[in-house]
């Protein structure tokens, strides 16, 4: 679908199950910003639209998708408007064939938004959020700056849940570098048992250009995650996943392995508990052949993106 450049303002960044939704921008940028590893809104200031702007890119939305049978919110926090309640009922009505509404949440927000709004939200018509854990390790969240502990995590989760929602964590493979991938692995795990999402999506760490990852990267400060402990932390952490009606994914291109211009890995998906043990078995053939292909072991030139 071609997607005017004018006159409609979509959100750049959506996760990938949502690329055939309808794109409508509630906020734009983040009223955070501070990520270590995060390049995705460094070059706008944060806002929240305005109510008549919003309702203005619906419309509009609605002349582009037509029935769309799914809807995504951007930016990265949609639940700091205070109009976000008279949003997602004006979407619900525009689009009363959507299936799915869905929007990336911050945990910090969530903790702090009162269970009345989050219950208005849910009951407007919004289904389910995005959040990004990225780590349960209180050690790999600060370095991250990634503004929210994992008792913020947590409760976050139990306060959407509360209201209703699906809920959708992803964690940054690798964010605990070379001297903390373990703990990176199973504080994540133990985080995820406690908040009981009903999505899990795995991304793995990739260093960007001006980031201040990639200066701690340049002065020695973080090391990257050799692919083959990579893959081990992907196996204590699925490992030590005890979850129930959960569906975990590794739906992004940065969870691949290569072997020249080959993918030896592709990440692992499936149902939890359902399908642990066939996930860890996939990874156990990785690491055989990471162990292998990879040799020595901290050969970690593939997680650079080019610059
Ligand atoms: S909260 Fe999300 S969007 Fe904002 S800086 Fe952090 S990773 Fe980037």
């Amino acid at each position: 679908m071609e997607i005017p450049l004018s006159g409609y303002d979509a959100p750049p960044y959506r996760p990938p199950n949502e690329a055939g939704s309808a794109l409508i921008r509630v906020t734009r940028g983040c009223p955070w910003n501070r990520c270590t590893f995060c390049s995705m809104y460094k070059r706008g200031r944060f806002r929240a639209k305005p109510l008549g702007e919003v309702k203005a890119d619906v419309l509009t939305a609605r002349e582009i998708y037509g029935a769309a049978a799914s809807i995504f919110l951007g930016d990265s926090d949609s639940l700091v408007h205070k109009d976000f309640p008279e949003i997602v009922a004006f979407i619900r009505e525009t689009f009363p064939e959507a299936r799915r509404v869905t929007t990336y949440a911050r945990a910090g927000t969530v903790v702090r938004r009162s269970p009345d709004f989050l219950l208005k939200v849910r009951q407007a018509g919004l289904d389910r959020l995005h959040f990004g854990l990225e780590s349960g390790d209180p050690v790999v969240l600060e370095r991250l700056c990634k503004g929210a502990a994992p008792g913020h995590m947590m409760e976050a989760a139990r306060k959407a849940k509360a209201a209703g929602f699906e809920i959708s964590f992803y964690v940054l493979c690798g964010a605990g570098g070379r001297d903390r991938w373990r703990e990176h692995a199973l504080n994540s795990a133990r985080v995820l048992n406690a908040a009981s999402p009903d999505f899990i999506r795995l991304r793995t760490l990739t260093v960007q250009f001006g980031t201040e990852l990639d200066d701690s990267l340049r002065t020695g400060e973080f090391e990257l995650t050799p692919p083959r402990e990579r893959l081990e932390e992907i196996r204590l952490f699925v490992e030590n996943l005890d979850l129930e009606g959960c569906f975990l994914a590794s739906d992004h291109l940065t969870n691949y392995l290569w072997e020249g211009d080959t993918v030896i890995y592709r990440g692992i998906a499936g149902e939890l508990p359902a399908e642990k043990e066939r996930m860890l078995r996939t990874v156990e053939k990785a690491i055989a052949r990471a162990s292998f292909i990879f040799s020595p072991p901290d050969k970690v030139e593939i997680f650079l993106l080019k610059k």
